[in-house]
């Protein structure tokens, strides 16, 4: 992983999740976002962007499957 391997478990108002590396991050400060099947998801480097270019589906579906 190139970037944040650290997870921040704090969550905040207003945060969005980093579906790639699971990261709470907040999307004004987002390095990177991208819109897929009308939802926008935020990442926290343009690596982690990146990643679910190359693979939207799989990121997609993990968060869909989130709460289990
Ligand atoms: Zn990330």
């Amino acid at each position: 992983m190139c970037c944040c391997g650290t997870k921040n478990t704090a969550k905040t108002a207003g945060s969005v999740t980093d579906v790639v590396c699971g990261m709470q991050i907040d999307p004004e400060s987002a390095a990177g976002k991208t819109e897929y099947q009308g939802t926008t998801y935020y990442f926290c480097g343009t690596c982690c962007k990146g990643s679910f270019d190359s693979n939207p589906a799989q990121y997609a579906q993990a968060l869909v499957s989130n709460g289990n």
